[in-house]
């Protein structure tokens, strides 16, 4: 995919990948960050360009992105934030400001001598919660329900909850009805837990009080924004903390153009159908087996991780007595080749690299979801050309 176009409209602007000599890749893994997530589709990509001509007055932007959010995905009030992780620190500026009546500039200094108490289950403790704990915070553990309960204290500020742990046994009703018994806003982290599209009202209207989407996963909007939705309140608390004001989210900057193009990605993802991107991604994954077929001893298998990335993968098992080639290093080859394709990181792990995705030595995980149209033909003629060499070896 490296080769240029004969002609490029003036409008399409320079190939900056090429002049700084970084190679572009076909993305067969998923929305993964430091794989730059997703693609825009080609109406929020245009949204962007678009918007990108004009300033506007920021507050208005920020206030009817907001408007507009709120209404089409059914909760009190929305903001767009500089990522879901910038979510997580905005809700809890926000949850640190309601209780504490405090200043934004109190946030993180202050804050151990206020109510600076975040309850969160020990299975899910993540590497996003320092997200959280830069506000200041400390979490309190728990594990039963009836830990969950006796742990509630006058310094208790917010209930964090990660949507797609996979471990913990308190659900999220209980998470909810507890805190509310104790006043105690909760949020949930369901970042990556699009599709189904009804996931982003479902937990608002659970009860959750904040939740946040990333923008640049399954919305495939712009990958440095995201949805933080929730009450009111809570909403306006975050809106103070966050820029251009010079609380904890003054460096978590969304453009206007950004702004915009987490707008029009909502659009586009509120007009797809869960049964329209299952079917699409399918078929990518279908054709990538039969390029397989072949094979001797492949077997291949298409799985819906039960919560994240929740779409079909390919998954790739075979005897590696007759194709002698690991997983691990099918990865390698397709990663060295033109062009150079990432296959899912969970491919050959022992311990696998995201929530749901199946994952062990054995076995070759395919992405396909953000593939482009047509990448699923050469990422299945690039892993026959590697699993048929190793054949013959
Ligand atoms: C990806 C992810 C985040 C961070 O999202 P960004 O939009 O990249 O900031 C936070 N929490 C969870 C559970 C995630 O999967």
């Amino acid at each position: 995919m490296n080769a240029a176009p004969a002609t490029v409209p003036a409008s399409e602007g320079e190939d900056y990948y090429d002049k700084l000599g970084v190679t572009k890749i076909i993305n067969a893994a998923g929305t993964y960050t430091a794989l730059t997530a997703s693609i825009m589709p080609p109406s929020v990509q245009a949204a962007v360009a678009r918007a990108a001509k004009h300033p506007v007055r920021l507050a208005e932007l920020q206030k009817a992105a907001g408007e507009y959010l709120a209404q089409k995905l059914r909760c009190e009030a929305a903001l767009v934030s500089a990522g879901a992780a910038s979510a997580l620190t905005l809700g809890t500026a926000a949850c640190l400001t309601v209780a504490n009546k405090c200043n934004i500039r109190d946030i993180p200094t202050e804050v151990p001598r206020m109510k600076n108490e975040v309850l969160i289950q020990k299975g899910h403790r993540y590497g996003y919660d320092q997200a959280v704990l830069c506000c200041g915070v400390r979490f309190v553990e728990v594990e039963t329900l009836q830990q969950y309960e006796s742990a509630f204290s006058a310094k208790t500020v917010m209930a964090l909850f990660y949507n797609a742990a996979e471990a913990g046994e308190i659900s999220r009703e209980d998470w909810i009805r507890v805190a509310h018994k104790h006043g105690v806003p909760c949020f949930n982290d369901a970042a990556a837990d699009v599709p189904p599209i009804s996931n982003l009202w479902n937990y608002t209207a659970m009860g959750f009080d904040l939740v946040t989407f990333s923008g640049g996963k399954g919305m495939r909007g712009p990958q440095n924004a995201g949805l933080l939705l929730g009450r009111k309140d809570l909403m306006m608390a975050a809106a103070a903390n966050n820029n251009p004001f010079d609380g904890v989210g003054r460096g978590m900057k969304v453009a206007k153009d950004q702004i915009v193009g987490m707008v029009a990605a909502v659009d586009w993802f509120l007009s797809q159908t869960d049964a329209g991107l299952e079917a699409e991604f399918r078929r990518r994954a279908d054709r990538i087996a039969a390029q397989l077929k072949d094979i001797p001893s492949l077997k291949p298998e298409v799985v819906i991780p039960p919560l994240a990335n929740h779409v079909p993968h390919l998954l790739l098992r075979y005897d590696q007595a007759r194709v002698k080639i690991s997983p691990r290093e099918v990865m390698f080859e397709l990663r060295k080749g033109t062009p150079s394709i990432e296959l899912n990181p969970s491919t050959g792990s022992a311990t696998g690299a995201s929530a749901g995705i199946p994952a062990d030595v054995n076995t070759i995980v395919v992405g396909v979801w953000m593939l482009e149209p047509g990448e699923e033909l050469i990422v299945g003629r690039r892993l026959h050309e590697v699993l048929a060499k190793a054949t013959r070896a």
